[in-house]
């Protein structure tokens, strides 16, 4: 689950992490309030006005409707209003949204804290994430901050410092020091990144957080060391004990389809291509999407009914398939293991008489427990519905629907 930037800046304040302080506004007027706020609590008189979507790039991406950016300085208090408007109710499209882009609801009003001073502000990278294969965290760091961390990996990946953190004991003093060090820092600055390092750690283990991303981590022109952006994904199988993160869940920011998907306990990908399946097991779905294309078509979405399909599951996602008008055919590629191949059968059957007006061919292959009983349910129904045992079958039946 991601959540926004201010919520993220408002948890990470919590563990001790300095960050870029701001107040977030859903219209104009609280924009100016926000701004008003701010220069009484920070004495600044610049603000930065962000765009509030679950995406990056915001900074160069711009509004459809006004040609804004969507992250703009204004240079004084009369500048927020406009500047707010131009961004707000508008639609932002960055590298990271497609052309479509995301509609924004929210602004984020923060301090200015690119000021001038003894030093030239500069800006890092730093991230912290699950690296699978090793099974440990990992803290990746550069002194190419506010720059896509891909394009840095492509062009001078000797310019990412890499920590792995064990997971018996946690990160330790000598690592956060290694890391500010590679970071050619030194003095006050050095002091404060090795302690927003392990402020920015104990916020990732203490969220059950999957990815962190602070790009960029500023060094402000006095040696503060702050938080300027922060991209925060929760791992959705820790949100049972995360109850207050949950609640920060913003569905707007999701596919319908996918929050659809998830409230019946499928698990559902929404892809380009045009035949939809539904299937039980992950490792079957990316077998039968391999089919789907050995048979010249293109998979519409992944969808994992999961161990115990029923009619209700089995309806839910002839449902959500049926929402996507790229779909020609579905195949249905169900193993009759736990579940038994009639009773799935019997959903289909049901769910396609409920549903009423199918009007795409439908290819159901059963295999496994009960699978001659299914076929007979299926093909004495009187629906459109083809059925085959085989897996080969099936693919030629996508094929003769395609064609
Ligand atoms: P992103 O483009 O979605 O990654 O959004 P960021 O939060 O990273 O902001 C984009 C860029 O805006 C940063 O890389 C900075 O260059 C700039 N920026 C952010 N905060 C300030 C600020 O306080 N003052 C100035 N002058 N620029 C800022
Ligand atoms: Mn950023």
């Amino acid at each position: 689950m991601n959540i926004h930037e201010y919520q993220a800046k408002e948890i990470l304040a919590t563990y001790g992490v300095t960050i870029q302080r701001g107040k977030v506004a859903s219209s104009e007027a609280e924009a100016i309030d926000a701004a008003k706020t701010l220069n009484a609590e920070t004495g600044t008189s610049w603000f930065v006005i962000k765009a509030q979507i679950h995406a990056g790039g915001r900074g160069k991406g711009k509004i459809n409707e006004t040609g804004s950016n969507g992250v703009v300085i204004a240079k004084g208090l009369e500048e927020v209003g406009p500047k707010a408007r131009n961004i707000l109710a508008g639609t932002l499209v960055t590298h990271q949204t497609g052309p479509e882009g995301k509609k924004v609801n929210k602004v984020l009003i923060a301090e200015d804290v690119y000021y001038p001073g003894a030093s030239e502000p500069k800006e890092y990278y730093l991230s912290i994430l699950l690296d699978r294969t090793t099974g440990q965290n990992v803290i990746m760091a550069s002194t190419e901050g506010g720059m896509d961390i891909e394009i840095v990996a492509e062009n001078n990946p000797e310019k990412i410092i890499k920590e792995y953190i064990n997971p018996n004991v946690g990160l330790r003093s000598f690592q956060a020091q290694k890391v500010a060090f590679a970071l050619g820092l030194s003095g006050v600055a050095l002091k404060g990144m090795v302690k927003f390092i392990h402020s920015l750690y104990a916020a990732f283990e203490g969220t059950d957080s999957a990815m962190f991303e602070i790009n960029p981590v500023l060094k402000t022109s006095d040696d503060r060391i702050l938080a300027v952006d922060a991209k925060v994904t929760i791992d959705d199988n820790a949100l049972f004990r995360q109850k207050d993160i949950e609640s920060l869940r913003d569905l707007s920011e999701e596919d319908p389809l996918e929050v659809e998907a998830a409230e019946n306990g499928l698990n559902y990908v929404k892809l380009d291509g045009n035949v939809g399946c539904m299937v039980n097991g992950a490792g079957l779905a990316m077998a039968t999407m391999d089919m789907i294309k050995l048979a010249g078509g293109e998979p519409a979405n992944f969808l994992d009914v999961g161990g115990g399909a029923n009619a209700q599951t089995v309806e839910a996602g002839f449902r959500i398939i049926l929402k996507d008008p790229n779909v020609k055919a579905i195949l249905i590629n169900i193993f009759g293991g736990i579940v038994r191949c009639d009773r799935v059968a019997n959903g289909v059957v049901e769910a396609y008489k409920k549903i009423g007006s199918i009007s795409v061919p439908i290819i159901v292959r059963l295999q496994g427990t009960n699978a001659e009983e299914g076929v007979k349910i299926i093909e004495s129904s009187g629906l459109k519905v083809t059925s085959a045992i085989l897996l080969k079958d099936a693919a030629e039946r996508v094929k003769d629907v395609l064609a």
